[in-house]
């Protein structure tokens, strides 16, 4: 039964559409299973009015003519029973059960034994497999066993079919049910806005090509010479632009090789025949060069064995052009929506940012940089939302609603009537927000806290200065490293630097050093760890390579001269013995500067507390330096042991559990006994309401995104300080984080500010 449960799987995998996927389920499990009926329906979410429905999508044994016409609500029948309680049910004779009920034109008299799971994804009930028998029967649990895993197969492709819109577009559902789409992601960056999905592909890896049979195998083919064609144009090139560079003939030997593989010979062949035998061009691409290159690997000649590398890279550069062919060189929509996988601020600079509306990433959670770089720009994201059909949106209309981290496909009548009556009130809230630039950040009972911008892209300078921030609270020195393609040298730094101290002139400016690893790599320093986030990370990898280090303090230090408003943050510091090595290493480029004449001011030194460890030992790290600023997304991460990135356990990540709480209000209290002035600078400090709590907690800074920041100011304005400090300390005593949220839910819609926490005014 395992053959054939894996002979089954990779068929699926290999069907053109969900449609031919679900009928050969059908086909397939009823001759494995010797059932007489097996049939899948799909769960079809209508108009919003509309109740959701299962439709049979496919069937094999009862009335083929009513696939795609036969449905039944939630609460009907045993189908509805299993999505219903999202468990599986095993009948021996179905008809006696309660919840049975008999459809008419299906053909389902004559059936007794029944068996239903669910298709499961992420949580979500996507819809029913079911097996019939004529006979009286119990099913195995082996039978249970093949049917769940299958099942567990096709949640993801069913998923993936409803986003990309293959689902409702089907010829066998009704009209009344192809409407919009939702796929639920993570928050990301508040707001609701209406835009067109630019699909951003995948890096180019062969071993990500998914199987795929072509019904065309001729146009296929033409497709796939028109890319190994344009290789092999650019290999021409370069062996031209190379021999003129080097005047080395014998190095084009290689050049000569590329493109003599690329014009006849076995991989040609073998693609062709790939392809004449139904694999679509990438699959055939994959497999022939997985193929050629096998041959390589086993040769004895280390030279020889090396060339499977140069077939790889052939291949890939192929792969690049089939990819570019189908989403390549467009016309940008006036209202781009960016959608893809692992998404960074490379991606963005390859769009023209002014049309740029909202972010959705199908990896990364609220915490992710590129949500915080969302929220920079005040444009509304949603993360993590998983198994999008990526490509297949393209050009799609789809909304964002980064408060709850949907991506809505495809809005369509009265609910896209509610969604843009809900953009226009999220317009004019900004408009609004805008007019408190001005004003302190002050509560009602006169309590002032400083408002800070976190910055990184120079890009984020320009919202940075409009929003009335009182300083660069963080600036993470990371992302002009990652922009480029090497380590900046010390002048290239100091400038950088220089333009936010000057920006920021007679306000203070924290630089943070270089926080490198984890989720934030730099291409030319590649690092490869089994868990990056527990690794070679921030301040361990710069203490391990001081010339980067002084390099960099170095140029901040210059940076200021004569600006004076320079703090060093150092960010990941988990003991005092690595708080003092930065600390001496800090001294002596400024004692070298000055030896060189530079007249720089000391700078102020401040620790980033996000590492439990220097949670416990606070006094101590406190003691050491000027100010603390809490990370909490990190401290978060690491007190609740969940990875900030991972939308798998996103739902569980949250820097409002009661135990980041007391981590908070330990190091505030720490800090202030020692006369220390303490800083937020995580997300929860641009979070509405984290903002209350802070404030509760008597935080002299909180610094956030320029995008977040008019936002907190009204929220910091609404509220008197001793009403914080009494959520607080009800936040305190609740156990769970979700009880929290909700008192602060309240305490902000009390006051009108709702608004600020969902979508709408
Ligand atoms: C943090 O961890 O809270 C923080 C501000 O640093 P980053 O998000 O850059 O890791
Ligand atoms: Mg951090």
């Amino acid at each position: 039964m395992l053959d054939e449960l894996r002979r089954i799987v990779t068929e699926v995998a290999q069907s053109v559409d969900l449609r031919s996927a679900l009928d050969l389920i059908a086909r397939r499990v009823k001759d494995a299973l010797s059932v007489d009926v097996c049939s899948v329906y799909v769960l079809i979410h209508p108009e919003a009015d509309q109740k959701s429905r299962l439709v049979m999508q496919a069937t094999e044994g009862l009335n083929q003519a009513m696939v795609g016409t036969v449905s039944l609500a939630l609460n009907e029948g045993l189908v509805g029973l299993v999505a219903r309680r999202a468990e599986l049910v095993n009948l021996e004779n179905a008809p006696d059960h309660p919840a049975f009920k008999f459809v008419s034109d299906i053909g389902e008299e004559f059936y007794h034994g029944f068996l239903g799971v669910p298709i499961i994804y992420r949580g979500d009930v996507l819809g029913v497999l079911v097996v019939q028998s004529r006979e009286q029967r119990r099913f195995s649990s082996d039978q249970e066993s093949f049917l769940v895993t299958l099942a567990s197969q096709l949640a993801s492709g069913i998923r993936q079919a409803q986003v990309s819109g293959e689902l409702s577009q089907s010829q066998s559902i009704t009209p009344q049910w192809s409407a919009a789409v939702t796929a639920r992601g993570l928050p990301g960056s508040p707001g609701v806005v209406f835009g067109i999905a630019v699909s951003v592909l995948d890096v180019v890896d062969l071993e990500q090509v998914i199987d795929r049979v072509t019904r065309d195998p001729a146009a296929e083919w033409i497709v796939l010479m028109a890319a190994v064609q344009a290789v092999r144009a650019e290999f021409t090139q370069l062996k031209q632009d190379f021999a003129k560079a080097s005047g080395n003939e014998d190095e084009n030997i290689l050049f000569d090789a590329f493109i003599l593989m690329l014009s006849s010979g076995s991989l040609l062949d073998s693609l062709e025949s790939r392809v004449n035998n139904g694999q679509s061009a990438s699959a055939a691409l994959r497999d022939a060069v997985r193929e050629h290159t096998a041959v390589f690997e086993k040769m004895s000649d280390p030279y020889l064995r090396e060339r499977a590398q140069d077939i790889r890279d052939l291949g890939s550069r192929v792969l690049a052009k089939l990819q570019a062919r189908t989403h390549g060189e467009r016309q940008w929509p006036e209202r781009i929506v960016l959608i893809g996988r692992d998404l960074s601020a490379s991606h963005l600079a390859e769009i023209p940012t002014d049309r740029l509306v909202g972010i959705v990433s199908s990896t990364g959670s609220g915490s992710s940089h590129l949500a915080i770089l969302a929220r920079a720009l005040g444009i509304p994201a949603a993360m993590g939302v998983a198994d999008l059909p990526i490509s297949q949106l393209n050009d799609q209309e789809v909304v964002v609603d980064g408060y709850r981290g949907l991506l809505i496909v495809r809005p369509a009548g009265p609910y896209r009537q509610e969604l843009l009556r809900l953009a226009q009130e999220e317009t004019e809230l900004t408009a609004e927000l805008t007019s408190l630039r001005d004003l302190p950040a002050e509560t009602t009972d006169g309590v002032k806290i400083g408002l800070h911008v976190n910055i990184g892209l120079l890009a984020d300078m320009a919202p940075s200065k409009t929003v009335g921030a009182e300083g660069i609270g963080l600036y993470r020195t990371e992302v002009p490293f990652q922009i480029r393609k090497q380590f900046p040298g010390e002048a290239e730094q100091t400038l950088i630097y220089r333009e936010a101290l000057e920006a920021f002139r007679g306000r203070s400016v924290v630089l943070r050093t270089l926080d490198v690893g984890g989720d934030k790599p730099l291409s030319y320093f590649p690092i490869k760890e089994d868990n990056p986030f527990l690794g070679w990370r921030g301040i361990r990898l710069v203490l391990d390579h001081p010339e980067i280090f002084l390099t960099q303090i170095r140029a901040m230090l210059k940076a200021s001269l004569g600006l004076d408003n320079l703090s060093i943050l150092l960010p990941m510091i988990g003991s005092v013995d690595e708080l003092q090595t930065a600390k001496e290493y800090i001294e002596q480029a400024f004692l070298e500067l000055r030896e060189e004449g530079e007249p720089v001011a000391p700078p102020r030194i401040g620790v980033m507390i996000e590492v439990p460890s220097a949670v416990y030992q606070i006094e101590y790290i406190a003691a050491m330096v000027d100010f603390l600023s809490i990370g909490t997304n990190d401290l978060t991460q690491y007190i609740l042991a969940i990875d900030r990135n991972n939308e798998r356990v996103a739902a569980r990540y949250d820097a409002l559990h009661p135990a980041v709480l007391r981590a908070i209000v330990d190091v505030v209290d720490a800090a202030h006994i020692l006369g220390r002035e303490i800083t937020v600078c995580g997300e929860l400090a641009g979070d509405p309401m984290g903002a209350v709590l802070l404030l509760g907690m008597g935080i002299d800074i909180l610094s956030m995104s320029a995008g977040s920041l008019p936002r907190i100011k009204w929220v910091i304005r609404s509220f008197t300080h001793s009403d914080a400090r009494k959520l607080l300390n009800d936040a305190l005593s609740c156990h769970r984080p979700g009880d929290i949220r909700q008192m602060l839910y309240h305490a902000l819609t009390e006051r009108g500010l709702g608004g600020l926490v969902r979508a709408g005014r």
